[in-house]
């Protein structure tokens, strides 16, 4: 019975002592106005949507930087080199065009050159272009397939994550060996 009336006693003061109303007032200081200025896109001047983080960690509109990339391949914000990054978005746009021309850029970077074919594997392309062999757009497909010839060239880690990322999707295998036989002959 002593327990019982101890434990009561216990639970009226921890509702006191950690009432809602008991809650701490927000801080108002630097950091939730930082936070606040890293919300608005520096090229619409309106708080981001879609949000896309650069490798120099500054963000902006999805729409907004892919226009900007059409363009030029920098960072809008400190003007850093985003080669490989400003194509790798442009692989996501709705716009087939767009997707074929990174594509071709990204083939040309990769081309005999096993650095770039590197930097473009770490900055995750991969899974995104074996994504697109399943695309229904024949042009779209063959540069696809022509940009993971080239990152496969003589770089057996390339070849290897094109091979499990294939392999991820179910029935891709098959229709990589019928509708790009070059690009099966290479890594099967
Ligand atoms: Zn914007
Ligand atoms: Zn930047």
């Amino acid at each position: 019975m002593k327990n019982i009336l101890l434990s009561l006693i216990l639970l009226l003061l921890s509702s006191f002592t950690f009432g809602a109303d008991e809650a701490p007032p927000p801080k108002k200081d630097k950091t939730e106005k930082d936070i606040a200025s890293a919300d608005v896109c520096a090229i619409c001047h309106e708080k981001i949507t879609f949000k896309r983080p650069l490798s120099c960690q500054h963000s902006f509109c999805e729409k907004c930087i892919l226009r900007w990339f059409e363009k030029n391949p920098s960072c809008p914000t400190c003007r850093c080199d985003q080669t490989y990054f400003s194509n790798l978005p442009l692989l996501s746009s709705n716009d087939s065009g767009v997707q074929q021309s990174a594509a071709r850029n990204l083939a040309f970077l990769s081309r005999n050159n096993q650095e770039n074919q590197n930097a473009i594997r770490q900055a995750g392309a991969i899974p995104r272009l074996v994504t697109l062999l399943e695309s229904d757009d024949f042009l779209t497909k063959d540069y696809v397939a022509g940009v993971l010839l080239d990152l496969a060239y003589n770089n057996l880690e390339n070849q290897s994550v094109i091979i499990a990322n294939i392999n991820l999707n179910e029935g891709l295998k098959d229709r990589v060996h019928n509708e790009c036989p070059h690009l099966y002959s290479t890594l099967f």
